[in-house]
């Protein structure tokens, strides 16, 4: 017995900050989109990957970048009870490659298309329409350099928000060059900011040692006002960059996909080459929180330890995503389903109702019962505020003649038929209404 006493303290629990529930009532938007994106994920050939939520902090800290604010701020850690430093995944490319190379992945026919869905954990400040644990859908192109990728990806974020009924939404797109031509322009940029240092905030003022791109889309004002006379990526390009992303512009517009170039767009990221992108609803454009957002990670595979591999993907917040569809009142159809209630009397209609629950369900008929009410009365009450199309009433002189009640429950009408015709005769009820 533990000799700790309980403590007697009377508390109620709530969920951690930054996290909450998704209640029944949300389901049918989330059932919505997590469909929308099986059946066009599939379309467009993606595979289903599925990593763990806990992987090697390390990870996430090589993959990521150690001078990121996912890693300097918003990454869950925890050290196990044997000494391994973990980490709940703050986003998914980092893991997704990781299984790629640990399964040998890179030696099925490329690209690689993979897609997951899941929870990811940011410690990020708590405010509306912000959470510590968001839902992603994660979508990876691995293995190719071609600028169609990029912009068949940007297709496929459209695609999705189309078929949930989402439209107002506009592509910020950029360039940040590739490890020949991003130095060069790291350095100008450096030295744009050097001599504006005092002016920046505090964080930018420590990032300019360290991951001086990242100041270029600081939100704080002063920062922004400072930006706007900054040195832009795409005056700095190399040749094969400056292709690359002309090319991904020309198959944007001939899909006639929406997107404004936004030269301060640098997603924060280390591993992120050459095309970046976010997407945002029209009315609030990068003000707050992006639907989601991507771009070409040409390195990340051979800093993980594989070979040279080009890739492309993008992760969109389905949060944001039910957020802006609520806010923009779009309606998901829930399939209301006519629902049957059977209520029984005495333990011989008990017993029989066991094997007729399984009949109905066979039949795909959603049936419901209250076996601890016992009054025919109470239960048909339960029925009606279930809102049940018709009740199925089994009591002792049914169960004995091997017959059943079935009663109407908007009308009131009720009518005695053979028990072995209760299906048939529901389907029938079910149909002329
Ligand atoms: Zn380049
Ligand atoms: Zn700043």
């Amino acid at each position: 017995m533990p000799t700790k006493s309980q403590p007697k303290i009377k508390r109620s629990f709530q969920t951690a900050k930054g996290m909450r529930d998704i209640l029944p009532e949300d389901q049918a938007y989330w059932e919505k989109i997590r469909k929308v994106i099986r059946n066009l994920t599939r379309t467009y050939g993606f595979k289903r990957i599925d990593t763990p939520i806990l992987e090697d902090k390390d990870l996430f800290v090589k993959g990521i970048g150690a001078y990121t604010d996912i890693v300097e701020k918003e990454m869950y850690t925890l050290r196990t009870k044997g000494g391994e430093k973990l980490a709940l995944r703050p986003e998914f490319t980092p893991a997704i490659m990781r299984a790629y190379l640990e399964n040998g992945l890179s030696s099925l026919p490329h690209p690689v298309m993979l897609y997951s869905l899941g929870p990811i954990f940011r410690y990020e400040r708590a405010q509306k329409g912000r959470y510590r644990q968001s839902y992603q859908a994660n979508f990876e192109i691995i293995g190719e350099n071609d600028p169609i990728l990029d912009a068949k990806l940007i297709q496929l974020f459209f695609s999705i928000s189309k078929e949930i009924g989402l439209k107002e939404i506009i592509t910020q797109i950029n360039s940040i060059g590739c490890s020949r031509c991003r130095p060069a322009y790291r350095r100008k940029v450096v030295s744009f900011y050097r001599s504006r240092k005092k002016q920046l905030c505090v964080d930018c003022q420590r990032r300019l040692q360290q991951n001086p791109l990242r100041l270029l889309d600081c939100k704080e004002s002063k920062c922004m006002q400072i930006a706007a006379q900054a040195p832009q990526t795409i005056d700095y390009l190399c040749e094969d960059c400056n292709g690359h992303f002309k090319n991904v512009l020309e198959y944007l517009d001939e899909l006639e996909i929406p997107y404004i170039l936004n030269p301060y767009l640098v997603r924060g990221l280390d591993y992120y080459t050459k095309t970046v992108f976010e997407f945002w609803p029209e009315e609030e454009e990068g003000r707050q929180i992006a639907l989601g957002g991507g771009g070409r990670y040409d390195n990340l595979i051979k800093l993980l330890g594989g070979k040279d591999t080009p890739s492309v993907g993008f992760a969109m917040g389905l949060d944001r995503m039910i957020n802006l569809m609520k806010a923009r009142e779009i309606k998901v159809a829930s399939k209301n389903r006519p629902l049957i209630f059977l209520v029984q009397l005495g333990e011989l209609s008990k017993k029989r109702s066991l094997g007729l629950f399984e009949e109905l369900r066979r039949a795909g008929l959603e049936t419901a019962s209250s076996f601890s009410r016992d009054t025919i009365k109470s239960q048909l009450r339960i029925a009606n505020k279930r809102q049940a199309r018709l009740a199925l009433i089994l009591g002792q002189k049914e169960a004995l003649d091997e017959t059943i009640i079935i009663r109407d429950m908007v009308s009131g009408s009720q009518e005695v038929v053979p028990l072995a015709k209760v299906v048939k005769e529901v389907k029938k009820r079910l149909k002329n209404n």
